[in-house]
């Protein structure tokens, strides 16, 4: 393994095309979890968005834990990725309960080299469901264990359609404030793409931006920017009562600046909207412009849909035109903004060194099998690059799995 300081030697291991990819928004489910007997509508919404192809029985296995592994670390060359969950109130109806987040972790912690976390995990709460005291609690525990990267909220949701507000003081504020006192200073919700069971009222962006204000030392991170797949995209439109205009109207309302304690993600709008460049463009300018050059973070909500490379391809290779740069002042996608939002501002809002996870990857099973992959390409064993060298299929990733601990934990 280079040494940490050795930053050419490191990035050469990597073995991709260099970026520090972290994707701040991924998804797996525990498909023998009791939320498949008490969440229909959950288990509805995720049989909806399973990748093209999927054969499985039960159909759930597509998008477990195994399948996860591969898809986000072995089939994509992302570095560093956050767990999070679909709507839920805890252990009874999450696809993945918080102990089976960590698990997660655990599992993916024994396969690297020590120091390269390559998982981090959020901790979802409901405090609009049932008694308030019970989700602090909650939260307490949780963040005992040391794992919470962020809690995440879904402020549009609770089973019965009722959301709340961030600013309510008998729900929100509290939620907010206990986050701060435990010390896990990103705090995340959704907005935007309406769900089973969405407040409309509560899906606003407008809650979160207003508390912002009031919590100048933590971070908050609006996942999918409040896009809406029912608003076309377009130059920013301050009376928009929907979508990333929504958005940019509250950062303007409430006199947030760029680059301040306000994030996005792009994770389903980059999907949805990668074929259709000129809505890419002014989703990808305005939160750019808006936002920020560092606040705008990669997300990708594979592995709904599979594994993320296809995005990441995509992304590589996007451009904003001149003519969209100069008819709305937004930046040119150069290779620094990009490395931006792939990881760098990702990096600095989790306070992850990029070189020593980088140094770390080198000795990483995970990666090392990358590197085997290309050297088998260029030797002509296999056709393409892309045709990983390794389990690809569950029960070989299953095998893989159970094999790993006793051959590459010593490393
Ligand atoms: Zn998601």
């Amino acid at each position: 393994m280079p040494p940490p300081t050795d930053t050419e030697a490191c990035q050469a291991a990597l073995g991709s095309q260099g970026e520090f990819i972290v994707d701040v928004h991924t998804h797996h489910v525990i498909p023998s979890g009791a939320w498949t007997q008490n969440a229909p509508e959950t288990v509805n919404l995720v049989l909806s968005m399973l990748p093209a192809g999927c054969t499985d029985s039960p159909q759930l296995d597509c998008v477990d834990r195994a399948t996860y592994l591969h898809d986000v670390f072995l089939a994509s060359d992302t570095t560093v990725a956050m767990l999070t969950d679909v709507p839920n109130s805890g252990a009874t109806n999450a696809p993945i309960p918080f102990p089976e987040a960590v698990k997660t972790q655990q599992i993916t912690a024994g396969l690297t080299a020590g120091g390269a976390g390559r998982l981090l995990v959020e901790n979802i709460i409901a405090p609009n469901v049932g008694p308030l005291a019970a989700t602090l609690d909650e939260m307490s525990a949780a963040a005992e264990t040391g794992e919470v990267a962020a809690f995440k909220v879904y402020t549009a949701w609770s089973p019965s359609g009722q959301g709340f507000s961030l600013e309510d003081p008998t729900v929100g504020l509290p939620t907010v404030q206990h986050a701060h006192d435990l010390g896990i200073k990103v705090f995340v919700a959704h907005k935007g793409l309406p769900l089973v069971n969405f407040d409309p009222v509560n899906n606003h962006p407008e809650d979160m931006v207003a508390v912002s204000r009031q919590f100048p030392d933590m971070n908050f991170v609006i996942y999918h920017a409040a896009w809406d797949p029912s608003r076309v995209e377009g130059p920013y439109d301050p009376s928009a009562a929907i979508g990333i205009d929504s958005l940019l109207a509250a950062l303007d309302r409430h006199q947030v600046p760029p680059d301040d304690n306000v994030w996005v993600d792009v994770a389903t709008v980059w999907r949805q909207l990668l074929t259709q460049p000129d809505q890419a463009a002014h989703a990808l300018g305005k939160l750019l412009k808006r936002v920020g050059q560092q606040r705008v973070l990669w997300g990708t909500d594979a592995i709904w849909f599979g594994s993320p490379q296809p995005q990441i391809a995509a992304m590589r290779a996007f451009q904003i035109t001149p003519e969209f740069q100069d008819l709305y002042q937004y930046p040119p996608l150069t290779d620094s903004v990009k490395a931006g939002i792939f990881g760098l501002n990702a990096a600095q809002l989790f306070g992850i060194d990029p070189t020593a996870v980088r140094c770390g990857l080198t000795a990483d099973p995970l990666t090392s099998n990358i590197d085997e992959t290309a050297m088998l390409a260029r030797d002509g064993a296999i056709l393409s690059p892309w045709t990983p060298n390794g389990p690809t299929t569950r029960r070989q990733v299953l095998h893989w799995l159970a094999s790993a601990t006793t051959q590459w934990a010593p490393m």
